[in-house]
């Protein structure tokens, strides 16, 4: 389903207009849809159902509370990569059972926050990481649960800076040192070790990247367990891309099946990392045209939103569909524009030489598939307010996040007592 269709000329997110939200809320604005991040949630649930899997969201993708609780109440737990989000998926409602964390430079401070707090699994990437949890753990009277991410050197094919599982990426254990620090930690008494790790990078759109990696890390478990050791779980990451330009993606069951013939039958407990798969295309991100300009060469559609709201097409030359709120008419001339924000950085554009139908000071338009990694990398750049975020259920809509104030955000300045 697409939450997001047009209704009598109007687009709308699930039975609300988009212009509504506008006017009510203001522009910039993000929009998510309940029912599409809930479709998003069950397809997963429904296809893994054979297998012995938990789907852990990874909030870093959208960590507005009001998503990670519209998926904690589905029954997803969460994997998280700082104690922030430990503490923000523990707020929303997820208890500390239900959290793994991961990432490749956990500090002792979080250690200790996330052993008291009793969490899942701590998801471990090198040697030195091992040995200070080990010891974070022993001073504090606990055994860490702790499975070891494995970098299992394949290319993902991916954006290299979503590229995560090749040897030169700084993500996760050699494979070739894996074995020998498997059996390390095992000797270890303030770790409990588990199981292994791998997460290939996101945005994935072809299933052989993780056949590859899900197979050796089946043929790690069994060298493992050759040598007298026990591996009971698998986290197999996330990274299964989504459709930004119509592009073809993996299908759910095709990723299911993967990891039916690979991991399958190996008797472990199993967790999935889905983040941007999930909450990406349920959301956009709503803006309105401040101005239309005619430069020598070309045209600039100059809008409300910038590269703090969204940065992904600065970062990662990323594509994002943009929807004028009114449809065009079907003879609407299509003319090429770039698309830019009111941001002092040429790199401030989301769009260039797009064909676009013609759109006019005042006019609304939304960026699509703008639900993950999105609003939480928004900043306070050029001192703009980080853009407010809605949640559509039905015929109903709620701020979850509202506008920062000017006031609040100015006034976390400290001007020195000598000035
Ligand atoms: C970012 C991340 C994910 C989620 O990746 P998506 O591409 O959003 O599905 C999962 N696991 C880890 C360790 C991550 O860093």
């Amino acid at each position: 389903m697409n939450p997001f269709h047009h209704k009598d000329g109007e687009l709308y997110a699930e039975d609300v207009p988009l212009r509504r939200i506008a006017e009510d809320v203001g522009t910039p604005c993000y929009v998510y849809s309940s029912a599409a991040i809930t479709e998003r949630y069950q397809r997963y649930a429904t296809s893994l159902s054979g297998l012995n899997a938990r789907i852990y969201y990874s909030v870093k993708a959208n960590s507005n509370q009001a998503v990670i609780a519209t998926l904690g109440r589905l029954g997803a737990g969460a994997d998280v990569v700082s104690v922030g989000e430990m503490y923000r998926a523990l707020k929303a409602g997820i208890a500390a059972k239900d959290i793994v964390f991961a990432g490749v430079g956990k500090t002792r401070d979080e250690m200790v926050a996330a052993l008291q707090a009793g969490i899942h699994q701590f998801n471990v990437e090198s040697r030195g990481e091992l040995l200070t949890l080990n010891e974070t753990a022993v001073s504090l009277g606990k055994r860490a649960p702790t499975v070891l991410r494995i970098n299992p050197d394949v290319d993902a094919k991916t954006h290299a800076k979503i590229s995560t599982g090749k040897a030169e990426n700084k993500f996760g254990i050699d494979i070739a040192h894996a074995a020998e620090i498997y059996a390390e930690a095992a000797s270890l008494p303030g770790i409990e070790i588990i199981g292994l790790a791998c997460h290939i990078g996101s945005q994935l759109l072809d299933i052989a990247p993780y056949r590859s990696a899900f197979a050796k890390l089946a043929d790690l478990t069994r060298q493992l367990r050759g040598s007298g050791l026990t591996v009971g779980r698998i986290d197999l990451g996330g990274g299964i891309g989504v459709s930004y330009r119509g592009e073809q993606t993996i299908s759910i069951d095709d990723y299911t099946t993967a990891v039916m013939e690979t991991v399958g039958n190996l008797g472990v407990q199993l967790e999935m990392e889905p983040g941007r798969s999930i909450v990406a295309d349920a959301g956009l991100l709503l803006a309105k045209v401040i101005n239309v300009k005619e430069g020598v060469s070309r045209k600039f559609v100059i809008v409300d939103a910038a590269m703090n709201d969204l940065i992904r097409p600065a970062l990662y030359e990323a594509y994002h569909e943009i929807l004028p709120i009114r449809a065009p008419g079907d003879d609407a001339r299509v003319e090429r524009v770039d698309v830019v924000g009111p941001i002092c950085e040429s790199g401030d554009l989301f769009a260039e030489q797009r064909p676009m139908p013609p759109v006019s000071p005042g006019d609304l338009v939304a960026f699509c598939t703008a639900g993950a990694y999105g609003a939480v990398m928004a900043s306070t750049y050029n001192t703009r307010p980080i853009a407010p975020e809605v949640m559509v259920k039905g015929g109903e809509y709620q701020v979850v996040r509202p506008r920062l104030s000017y006031d609040t955000m100015i006034g976390q300045d400290v001007v020195p007592s000598w000035l």
